[in-house]
């Protein structure tokens, strides 16, 4: 039975692609996928969008049709959790003390929202107001409580918080984000887009607060609910709803306890493997090594698990390819779809193509001329072509092309200014 088994961790996005990418691959053998929640794989990108706004319910969440999984011979199992890996006999232990025997064992743990460490938000003690998001649990439980009128204080200023700073305030609640770096989204994109999307929020109504904290909470008679916070800038604010959006863990305690390799997720090489020939890992929960930045990258996006599940099922089915997408990832705030491509850390100019003010515009990250990364706001199609360049590491020995309209961006990496290294 172990000598064809795989054995998934995990029921979330890159389990479910990974499934479905080995009976396209023609893997044969049993394939099993134990996830610790209480559904089938589902979309997470809705949950502070669409899902948390009501435009769409449950049943659109499903990222397949649960039939789907049985039709190709796929054992989804839910509210599976998985207490430990035996490496040694080859199985993993189960929290009803069962045992499921593998061949390869694939980790695709996700992770987990960070939480803040506050007196009285730091215990596990479930606070009627205070909202974490990253299952359906956790929106259907913010959706109810999202009622016109009230006071939403929201912590972090980066996606997660943004976009339901976004949603909340059509919903018509009044809504406060305190963001402890000088600006919003700070980690992934520019000043200037920052700059745009706080603009964006303000205009329609949030107070947006950089340099701002949580300083001290209040609660109130009955001890369950925040009441009050002060933030870091001495300003005392009412608080109906809390939510906190500061980033994520990653769910690397499996792999740590069975002595696999850790450092910011569970340390892989290009094909997915860890440190075990047996194991492989893919997902929020991975580290891998980018080819197109030259060092480790833990990515936190659908595109990325999808991409990292069909590399680690063509290894194993024995025809391996290396993991060298350029990641990508996108946010839904108001009218604006924001599309990022590449890592724009260590860029050195920065070129804007379009107007922000037509809330239609481009930036492009480069580093001695070589295009790193590029964000696009409501331009999908030139996003098309962002990701080409990106991803073969185009490098222009004039940037005035990128930010020249007249200029199809489509026909850029043909340009004599272009070259590319990948
Ligand atoms: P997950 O989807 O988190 O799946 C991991 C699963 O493993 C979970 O169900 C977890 O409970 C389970 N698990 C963990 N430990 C165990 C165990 N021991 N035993 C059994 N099961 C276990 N990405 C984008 O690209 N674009 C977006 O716009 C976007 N928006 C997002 C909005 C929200 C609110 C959230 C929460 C995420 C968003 N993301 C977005 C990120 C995206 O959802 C993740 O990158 C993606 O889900 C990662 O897939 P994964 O399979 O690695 O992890």
């Amino acid at each position: 039975m172990k000598s064809d088994r795989v054995v998934i961790v995990g029921a979330g996005h890159a389990a479910s692609e990974l499934a479905g990418a080995l009976r396209q691959q023609r893997y044969a053998g049993p394939v099993v996928v134990l996830g610790d929640e209480t559904r089938f794989p589902y979309h997470r990108p809705p949950l502070s969008k669409a899902f948390l706004s009501g435009e769409i319910d449950l049943e659109a969440l499903d990222l397949k049709p649960r039939d789907s999984y049985t039709r190709v011979g796929v054992d989804v199992r839910t509210g599976a959790r998985v207490e430990a890996l035996d490496r040694r006999r080859k199985h993993v232990v189960l929290s009803d003390g069962s045992r499921e025997p593998y061949r390869k064992l694939v980790l695709a743990t996700g992770g987990r929202p960070r939480r803040l460490t506050l007196p009285g938000l730091e215990c596990d003690r479930p606070l009627s107001n205070v909202h974490y998001l990253r299952t359906i649990e956790d929106a259907v439980r913010l959706r109810d409580q999202l009622q016109p009128g009230l006071e939403l204080v929201v912590v972090g200023g980066g996606y997660i918080g943004l976009e339901v700073a976004a949603t909340a305030r059509q919903h018509g609640l009044h809504v406060t984000v305190l963001e402890a770096l000088p600006r919003v989204l700070a980690r992934v994109t520019a000043p200037e887009v920052s700059s745009f999307y706080a603009a964006v929020h303000r205009s329609a109504g949030v107070d947006i607060r950089t340099n701002a904290a949580i300083a001290a909470v209040e609660f109130d008679t009955s001890g369950d609910a925040v009441k009050a916070i002060r933030s870091t800038d001495g300003s005392v604010l009412p608080v109906d709803l809390l939510v906190i959006g500061v980033g994520l863990v990653p769910n690397v305690e499996l792999a740590q306890a069975a002595g696999l390799e850790v450092e910011n997720g569970v340390v892989v090489d290009a094909f997915g493997q860890t440190s075990d020939p047996d194991i492989l890992a893919i997902g929020d929960c991975s580290n891998y090594p980018s080819d197109l930045y030259g060092r480790r990258v833990r990515i936190e996006s659908v595109p990325n698990a999808s991409a990292q599940a069909r590399v680690a099922a063509a290894w194993i089915c024995g025809r391996p390819a290396a993991h060298n997408a350029a990641p990508w990832f996108w946010s839904d705030q108001y009218d604006l779809k924001l599309q990022i491509v590449g890592l724009s850390e260590g860029y050195d100019s920065l070129v804007v193509r379009g107007k922000p003010e037509e809330r239609s515009f481009m930036a492009f990250y480069l580093r001695g001329g070589r295009i790193l990364a590029a964000d696009a706001v409501n331009r999908p199609a030139e996003f098309m072509a962002a990701k080409r360049l990106v991803a073969e590491k185009t490098r222009l020995s004039s940037q005035d092309l990128l930010g020249d309209e007249s200029w199809p961006l489509q026909n850029l990496h043909r340009a004599p200014v272009a070259s590319h290294i990948g």
